[in-house]
């Protein structure tokens, strides 16, 4: 047998590296952890994305705050100013040199790269292996984000959505772009085979990450994300190819679906990250909720040394999640509607508060007056049943 350890994190992505982060800087800082990745070099391949009150996590290595959403719908751009919840875009490539950096440093955490092949629990001992082709550690949990719950099947899932999308970043000469300003939305309405839309980070005036975004069971060829921002650079910016330079592409696929949270992938191996079911349904977005799990996990070590993450929703925002889901996926053009209606008819920090889950029942039913009622009313209607289930 290889090393014992008290805590074991199996990858080193956001979920991994977050929890790593929230055990340094905590009382556990002592105890003996082992992170293992199948590659632990830090890539500039993902642009965490959120919105925060207050100071955000990672704050020393925010790549860029805006203080200021742009929603474009049917060619009406409108922006509106956050107050309480700044949107923030934190770069991989940062997080990952900055939390590897600490581990190398510290004498009681290890680093290994290497693949996980499986797990073994073992209750009686109170504690779970963790295999690779070549070696086998011990320790008193296991936190993954490698491996799906074995639990979930597809057949289960009843709206198997995902949020798919390929960016460019990209730099031009002369300057254009209102970098004070992010386009969180500017949807693409020729697409009606789901929900179609433009994201836009803009680092500078002259440079930016430019992500054409699909909210579908279907995944598109790469040609195709590329020819729509093609397309919006020219009708937009009037920009030609010869006029930018794509230095970097960036290309994912989120889940969005009514996926049952399953905790426990065995016994004294917990599930972290999106393996977790933490995506939230009806945005994709997950960077918070694991932000929030680490801190829950690394909260309940101390307390009673066994964690038991709380759920990331309660019951009134399953329901929104799931009555959302229905209508993006039965009926795209319904959903364009409730969006357009939601950013019209409600403040930006009402919205990102909402959607934080973070309001009460009273700002709810605002927001909700502010949609059209009937589509909800067939969705309450239609996934009364599934909500039990989930
Ligand atoms: C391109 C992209 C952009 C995103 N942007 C946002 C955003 O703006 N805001 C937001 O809230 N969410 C965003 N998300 C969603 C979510 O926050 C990210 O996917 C996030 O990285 C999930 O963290 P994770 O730890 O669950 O998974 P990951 O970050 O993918 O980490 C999993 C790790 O496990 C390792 N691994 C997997 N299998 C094995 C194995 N068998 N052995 C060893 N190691 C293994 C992988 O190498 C990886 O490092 C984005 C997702 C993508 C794909």
């Amino acid at each position: 047998m290889d090393p014992e350890y008290d805590y074991i994190i199996a990858g080193g992505g956001a979920s991994g590296l977050s929890l790593a982060w929230q055990l340094l800087n905590s009382p556990l800082k002592d105890r003996k952890v082992l992170i293992v990745d199948a590659d632990l070099t830090p890539k500039n391949d993902k642009t965490w994305c959120f919105w925060h009150p207050g100071i955000p996590p990672f704050s020393d290595i925010i790549h860029k705050k805006w203080s200021s959403i742009e929603i474009g719908i049917s060619n009406d751009h409108f922006s509106q100013q956050v107050e309480q919840y700044p949107y923030y875009g934190l770069r991989s490539i940062d997080l990952k040199q900055k939390v590897l950096k600490a581990i190398r440093d510290h004498a009681h955490f290890d680093l290994l790269e290497s693949s996980v092949v499986k797990f073994t629990s073992l209750p009686s001992e109170q504690s779970a292996l963790l295999h690779t082709e070549d070696a086998t550690f011990k320790a008193s949990y296991i936190f993954q984000s490698c491996f799906a719950p074995t639990e979930i099947h597809k057949s289960d899932i009843c709206y198997p959505l995902k949020q798919h999308f390929l960016g460019w970043e990209l730099t031009i000469d002369t300057p254009l772009f209102d970098d004070s300003t992010c386009t969180l939305m500017d949807f693409d309405e020729s697409f009606t085979d789901g929900v179609a839309f433009m994201y836009i980070l803009p680092w500078r005036a002259t440079s930016g990450l430019f992500e054409y975004t699909v909210f579908s069971d279907q995944l598109l060829s790469k040609e195709f994300y590329e020819e729509k921002i093609r397309l919006y650079l020219h009708n937009r910016y009037n920009l030609r190819p010869i006029d930018y330079e794509v230095t970097r592409r960036e290309y994912g696929v989120i889940p969005m679906q009514d996926q049952p949270v399953i905790s426990w992938y065995k016994p004294r191996i917990l599930n972290i990250g999106t393996q977790g079911g933490l995506t939230k349904p009806s945005t994709g977005y997950t960077f918070t909720r694991i932000q929030n799990q680490a801190k829950a996990i690394v909260d309940q070590l101390i307390a009673n040394g066994s964690p038991e993450p709380p759920s990331p929703s309660n019951l009134r925002f399953k329901a929104y999640d799931l009555w959302l889901l229905h209508i993006l996926y039965n009926h795209p053009a319904e959903a364009r509607q409730i969006f357009h209606d939601l950013f019209k008819g409600n403040s930006m920090d009402q919205v990102f508060k909402f959607l934080n889950e973070d309001t009460t029942l009273m700002e709810d039913l605002k927001i909700m007056g502010s949609l059209p009622y009937r589509p909800f009313l067939k969705a309450l209607w239609a996934t009364r049943k599934r909500l039990q289930e989930i």
